[in-house]
């Protein structure tokens, strides 16, 4: 824990008058995220509006050795933006500039607190689309997304944050200020710095401007829905889509427990007899949307009890406000969730799946499990009761056990969420010591005092 000198907070205060917060309420809500179990009040919150002011930041907090936690919305779920030591909270959400929106170089710029529901509204007035889509995109920030990598609802097809960032403004510890990257589609100078940083968790560099390929916006989308009797089988219809032809837009899946919680919240006419729910869908050209639906349908009914297609613009809505609010859902259901968050190779899916609910009944615990069965990536919830010790406890033994069997099954500890202080202890096991001890080189490259995010990736 650090004690911030008063002469620190002076110095902030005289950089940006009153965007430097010190009231106890305010700093309260700062020290914790969407992460439950994490919290950890800092000692001030700054709201800097330009990079310039950034770079003051950073080099006050250099001069007096005192930690930085960059924070867009908050809205991880890895406990990324607690500041486990205290320090300066730097949030970026009065930085909110959308500089430029380009139809004819299929880009934006911007600064990092813009929402990303914000820039895909300003994509969208000239036909075009902002990628990542993660259920949290009216409140998640470019910066926040771009910082963790945001995957969403159309990976399979489209890919992760990761492969729209073309050029990024980033500024160091010590305040000086690198631009990685550019709007070129093509640039091999030297090492992909822009890519280093993008899912480095606030760890290396505050992120102060963003420049973002965009993607024509497509002609038709369509969805539809198939109930199997087990995730097993809604597993295996995964596997099958994938091998029959072209990667579509969207394949999530949603077990019993979540399908229950869902319809209860949301009232959307699901079916409440079957064991698993895959939501599938795709877009593109009209006629090709069509075929690769019918395809998914085809595949889906070798295994499925029921299939709907969305025959309108409402009913679409409806499964992916389904598919969406399976968070909310279940949190009505128990004083505390805690979503996690991994991935497996496709062909494991089946075995993780039924992994995830034989180790939630051996522990007691209630685990719901949706996700993105595309891409392998699962997200098993538990819905605990937080004034219980031995309820949590038992959760998080569950999970321990889930995020090793992942790994061991050639999977990841997280598909997307990240690292944060939550999934710091089992870094190695996915990474090993060699991969390691060369993120903390690499950290150290960047933040040599290591006042960016400490207990977090590269600690
Ligand atoms: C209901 C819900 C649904 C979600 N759905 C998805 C989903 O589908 N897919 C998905 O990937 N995630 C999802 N998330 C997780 C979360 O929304 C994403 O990780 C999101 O990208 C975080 O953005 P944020 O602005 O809230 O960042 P924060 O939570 O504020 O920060 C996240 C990390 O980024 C760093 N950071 C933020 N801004 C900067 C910056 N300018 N420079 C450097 N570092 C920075 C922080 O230090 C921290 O380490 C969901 C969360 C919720 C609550």
């Amino acid at each position: 824990m650090t004690e911030i000198p008063p002469a620190a907070i002076a110095d902030l205060q005289a950089l940006l008058g009153e965007r430097v917060l010190t009231e106890p309420g305010a700093l309260a809500a700062y020290g914790r995220d969407a992460t439950p179990l994490f919290r950890h009040a800092p000692d001030v919150v700054v709201q800097p509006l330009t990079t310039e002011e950034v770079a003051g930041v950073m080099r006050i907090a250099t001069r007096h050795r005192v930690p930085v936690t960059t924070r867009g919305a908050g809205t991880n779920l890895c406990a990324a933006t607690v500041p486990l030591s205290g320090g300066i909270v730097l949030s970026t959400t009065r930085m909110t500039a959308l500089t430029e929106v380009s139809r004819d170089e299929m880009l934006a710029v911007c600064q990092p607190g813009v929402t990303a529901g914000a820039l895909n509204r300003a994509a969208a007035a000239v036909g075009l689309v902002y990628v990542p889509d993660p259920g949290s995109k009216e409140a998640s920030t470019v910066g926040g997304n771009v910082a963790t990598c945001a995957g969403g609802l159309r990976g399979l097809k489209y890919g992760v944050t990761r492969q729209y960032v073309l050029g990024l403004e980033a500024v160091l510890p010590d305040g000086e200020v690198i631009r990685t990257g550019g709007r070129l589609v093509k640039d091999v100078a030297g090492y992909d710095l822009t890519r280093l940083l993008v899912g480095s968790e606030g760890t290396l560099a505050v992120i102060t401007e963003i420049t973002m390929a965009l993607v024509p916006n497509p002609a038709a989308a369509r969805y539809g829905v198939a109930y199997f009797e087990s995730m097993t089988d809604a597993s295996e219809a995964v596997r099958d889509i994938v091998a029959s032809g072209p990667a579509p837009a969207t394949l999530e899946f949603m077990d019993a427990v979540c399908v229950a919680a869902v319809e209860d919240f949301a009232h959307l006419g699901l079916r409440l007899d079957a064991g698993a729910l895959l939501l599938f869908g795709d877009d593109g050209e009209p006629d090709a949307v069509d075929r690769s639906v019918a395809r998914m349908a085809e595949v889906c009914g070798k295994r499925a009890t029921h299939i709907e297609l969305a025959e309108s613009v409402a009913a679409a809505e409806d499964l992916l406000a389904a598919r969406r609010c399976n968070l909310p859902a279940l949190a009505r259901s128990g004083s505390m969730t805690i979503l996690e968050d991994v991935t497996v190779p496709r062909p494991k899916l089946a075995e993780m799946v039924a992994f995830v609910a034989a180790t939630a009944e051996k522990h007691g615990v209630r685990i719901g499990t949706f996700g993105h069965a595309g891409d392998g990536n699962l997200h098993p919830t538990a819905v605990v009761d937080g004034d219980d010790p031995a309820a949590t406890a038992a959760a998080m033994a569950a999970f321990d056990e889930i995020f090793r069997h992942a790994v061991d099954l050639g999977g990841t500890i997280t598909g997307e969420h990240g690292v944060g202080a939550a999934k710091l202890p089992y870094l190695e096991h996915r990474l090993g010591p060699e991969q390691m001890a060369l993120l903390r080189r690499i950290k150290g490259a960047f933040d040599p005092l290591g006042l960016l995010n400490p207990g977090k990736l590269g600690s």
